[in-house]
């Protein structure tokens, strides 16, 4: 029996938008583009899926872009802003803990000429509201901070930061790929210009996302080509996939807090149960932090060992995110949270959701406190 405890780095299928999914792909296979009645019931059902995603963040329709995934909406509104504002300024802000996603694109961006300025994390994960005001420059063109981290699930103040971008005319995006779903998001209440998504982790299909991005905020496309998505995302448009974001959507934003209190009782008992665990350490914020995220890092056992053995009994986790898993490169989001090189190698990270049982949460506790005995012999 498989016991699935690796929701960051990806979701199960649900059903039912796996089922609506092969309609859609068997029967309304017509180009949206087109102007025959299958092509037309593509468009709306696409249409459909923006309004419901609109209205669950409290936006505007037409402020809804589907893109390939998470990756892609990072990329595009970094590269996008950046191009579209250069009149303006060559400087970046962003922090150490992001994700690749943001973090090679800035990279990427510095090798192009561009000024970026890393804004460090104090030891639970959290920016520096101060440090970030003090970064801002007359040149400075976006800010992209993530909501919410992967690895140890800490929730950045984002109605803060937005009200600082805003003060300083500055534009800002935030990765909202692992918020969703786990944060109520009004996006009327946040001073947010540029907001990612993405489908698989909120329980529809990978290789789906959506970038949100605030009327009246230039931005240059990432991709050239056809006039889909009204001339700013080229490529002929995945109905299914589209429709499946926006179930996928309406079904996360549903029911929030009654899902979050109980993925923290599991959470919380999960914690209590490794803790007891001589030479466990667990990373990231006791507040404000993912309902689902345990975070934890163990003396002397190598995460590679730890997972492997862990899949033996059918358990999956991970260590890092799951884009560096495997690899023996210590984490970034530790190292930046000043964990020292040892302990930000040897983390394992368990991310629940409201699938998972309290049996499961033992189960698990049992096997980990078993394994690391076994590799300390
Ligand atoms: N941003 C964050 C915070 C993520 O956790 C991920 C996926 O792990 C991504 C971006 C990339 O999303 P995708 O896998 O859809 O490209």
């Amino acid at each position: 029996m498989t016991i699935y405890m690796d929701n960051a780095a990806t979701t199960k299928i649900s059903k039912n938008i796996l089922d609506e999914m092969m309609k859609i792909l068997e029967i309304e296979y017509g180009n949206p583009s087109s102007i025959y009645s299958i092509a037309q019931s593509s468009k709306e059902k696409i249409e459909n899926s923006r309004n419901k995603i609109a209205k669950s963040l409290k936006a505007k329709p037409k402020e809804i872009f589907f893109t390939s995934c998470g990756s892609e909406s990072d990329n595009w509104a970094i590269k996008g802003i950046v191009n579209s504002y250069k009149e303006k300024g060559k400087h970046i802000i962003t922090t150490k803990i992001e994700h690749h996603a943001v973090l090679h694109t800035t990279e990427f961006l510095e090798e192009l000429g561009y000024d970026v300025t890393y804004l460090d994390v104090d030891e639970y994960g959290f920016i520096n509201l101060e440090q970030l005001e003090n970064s801002i420059r007359e040149d400075t063109i976006l800010i992209s901070i993530m909501f919410a981290n992967n690895e140890v699930g800490t929730i950045e103040p984002i109605k803060e930061i937005g009200k600082i971008a805003k003060k300083h005319n500055v534009i800002f995006h935030t990765d909202a790929v692992q918020a969703i779903g786990n944060v109520d998001i009004n996006l009327l209440e946040l001073d947010v210009d540029l907001m990612s998504f993405s489908g698989h982790k909120i329980n529809g299909p990978k290789g789906i996302g959506v970038l949100y991005i605030k009327e009246g905020i230039k931005i240059t496309p990432l991709i050239h080509g056809g006039a889909q998505e009204r001339e700013k995302r080229s490529g002929t448009e995945n109905t299914a996939y589209i429709v499946a974001m926006g179930m996928a959507f309406e079904d996360a934003t549903k029911n929030i807090q009654e899902k979050n209190i109980y993925v923290n009782k599991l959470k919380e008992r999960l914690i209590e149960n490794l803790l007891q665990i001589n030479g466990v350490y667990l990373n990231g914020p006791v507040e404000n932090r993912l309902a689902g995220n345990v975070n934890i890092s163990i003396d002397g056992i190598k995460a590679s060992e730890l997972l492997m053995f862990l899949d033996m009994e059918g358990i999956c986790a991970s260590s890092a995110s799951a884009c560096t898993a495997g690899s023996l490169e210590p984490s970034h989001v530790l190292l930046s949270m000043g964990k020292g090189e040892e302990l930000s190698r040897n983390c394992l990270r368990l991310t629940l959701n409201n699938e998972n049982t309290m049996e499961e949460v033992d189960k698990v506790s049992t096997e980990i406190k078993r394994i690391v005995g076994n590799l300390r012999k």
